[in-house]
């Protein structure tokens, strides 16, 4: 183990808390996945780029993770008060396709964004269609424990009985009545007791296609149930970290809460941590708003809020420049500077390997490190993590100009934080890898022809190559060890 002291913003107590978890050596982590029914946006992205990072870390730090991140693939209704269609089912319906055949499409598309965006794949990706058992064995127990009760072939979790003897609202930390009195009252139909009362089956009517058969009749699990009996299935009734956007904590997550406590009474997870919403001109970035952005509209700059293309390392080290509790607010500046930035980390990366050694270090590595280190440990800072990180990059220019020094073994530390933070932390990674041989090729076949022009005194050609390769982008830099090159912005 590296550094046990992490402190973690918990949403359930409000404070910022060391983290430690249930055993020793090991983290279970749940969060909620996407809703498969269209293709993923940026806001979704920055939220699973930011468990993504709490991943990479705590597994940096020696835990070992398992990371279980479902797909939701039925029970997601349009609204959050059990009203309207099954988000996939209507999908299905408008393109006259079979609900898998959506689920599968857009599973797809986003395994195909995180992979763009590297993201590391979760050890679990359970489904709920995967799990109708489980849930209706959960909503069994909950019955069974007096929190929920039938009414015509659906269930629904009995929220004022739950509240009597429970804090319902602890992780919003809301008044109760102020919360009722913000909710629509029951009409004269309605099956449900109480106005808070939510599903945990609903009865399929007749043109409902995603069914299944139960002890209550031909029906579909409520969305909330599925995260309580897939993350108490595949990390214990209680586990140390669950997450989403910020969007989630006060129904979906609130409602997980109550269902697992009814069904083992225990508060599920240990932890609970929000991620902030990625916003364009201060509102949420969401598909309904038509704000939103897909990836390829960002890379291809194919939309018309965007100004260029952006590739998906400029979109990460975007995203690693807020912190996750803070709003992101998209604008093509911060997107711009982004690429700036990124493409500087990645010049300094690329020196490294070369930089010369002396007796003596000019910059203190160690604390350097150190710096870095409790950025990370505090709440995962990463704008203030990058911020040193970019000393870093001072350094490594300083030290390749012949400016400062670097001792054999700072360099080695240096080496090492540098890799460490960038590629396996933070997840960035060299673009167009598969072209940087063949870029390294032929810049050696130029300059080895600008040698050639230099060594027979033909400076005018030198110079007219040097003066071209630095239009193009390339700057280079001639040193006691030869010619050397990075690409410029
Ligand atoms: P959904 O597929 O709608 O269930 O959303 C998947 C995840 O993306 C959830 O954790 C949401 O909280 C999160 N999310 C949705 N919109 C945004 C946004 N604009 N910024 C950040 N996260 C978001
Ligand atoms: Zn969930």
């Amino acid at each position: 183990m590296i550094s046990h002291d992490l402190k973690i913003y918990n949403t359930l107590t409000r404070q910022t808390e060391l983290f430690e978890p249930l055993h020793k050596g090991h983290v279970g982590m749940y969060v909620c996945g996407p809703t498969v029914y269209s293709n993923a946006h940026l806001g979704n992205a920055r939220t699973f780029m930011s468990f993504d990072i709490l991943f990479r870390y705590l597994t940096h730090l020696g835990y070992k993770v398992r990371y279980v991140r479902n797909i939701t693939d039925a029970g997601h209704l349009e609204s959050d008060a059990d009203e309207g269609e099954d988000k996939i089912s209507k999908k299905a319906k408008l393109e006259q396709l079979e609900p898998m055949e959506i689920v599968q499409r857009y599973t797809i598309d986003f395994h195909n964004m995180m992979q763009l965006f590297n993201a590391l794949p979760p050890s679990i990706e359970p489904t709920a269609t995967g799990h109708i058992i489980e849930q209706i064995e959960m909503t069994k127990k909950i019955i069974a424990n007096g929190y929920a009760y039938e009414a015509n072939g659906s269930v629904y979790f009995d929220v004022e009985k739950f509240a009597a003897q429970h804090n319902y609202t602890a992780l919003t930390g809301r008044n109760l009545e102020d919360l009722m009195n913000g909710t629509r009252e029951l009409g004269g139909q309605d099956e449900k007791r109480g106005r808070l009362d939510f599903a945990l089956w609903i009865k399929a009517n007749p043109e409902h296609i995603m069914r299944w058969p139960s002890p209550w009749g031909e029906g579909f699990p409520g969305w909330h149930l599925e995260c309580s009996a897939m993350s108490s299935k595949y990390l214990g009734d209680q586990f140390d970290i669950h997450g989403g956007g910020m969007d989630l904590a006060p129904t979906h997550h609130t409602n997980e809460i109550a269902q697992n406590i009814a069904c083992s009474h225990k508060t599920p997870a240990r932890y609970w941590i929000h991620t902030n919403m990625l916003t364009v001109n201060g509102q949420k970035m969401s598909k309904s708003l038509g704000n939103s952005f897909l990836p390829h509209e960002l890379f291809t700059g194919n939309h018309p809020l965007l100004e260029k293309g952006y590739s998906p390392m400029t979109v990460r080290f975007f995203v690693l420049q807020a912190h996750y509790r803070s709003t992101l607010d998209f604008s093509n500046e911060a997107l711009q500077a982004a690429e700036k930035g990124f493409a500087r980390l990645m010049n300094a990366m690329k020196l490294l390997d070369g930089l010369k050694t002396s007796a003596t270090s000019t910059t203190n590595i160690q604390a350097l490190k150190d710096k870095v280190y409790a950025a990370m440990n505090d709440d995962l800072n990463t704008p203030i993590a990058l911020s040193h990180l970019f000393e870093g990059v001072r350094v490594i220019n300083s030290v390749s100009d012949g400016k400062e020094t670097l001792t054999e073994l700072d360099k080695a530390l240096l080496i090492q934080l540098m890799r460490t933070f960038v590629f396996d932390v933070l997840g960035l990674k060299e673009e167009n890898a598969v072209n940087t041989d063949k870029i390294d090729g032929l810049m050696s076949m130029i300059l080895n022809v600008r040698n050639e022009a230099k060594a027979k005194k033909d400076f005018a050609t030198s110079d007219l190559i040097r003066e071209k390769l630095k239009e193009i982008g390339f700057e280079i830099k001639d040193g006691k060890e030869g010619t050397t090159y990075t690409l410029s912005n």
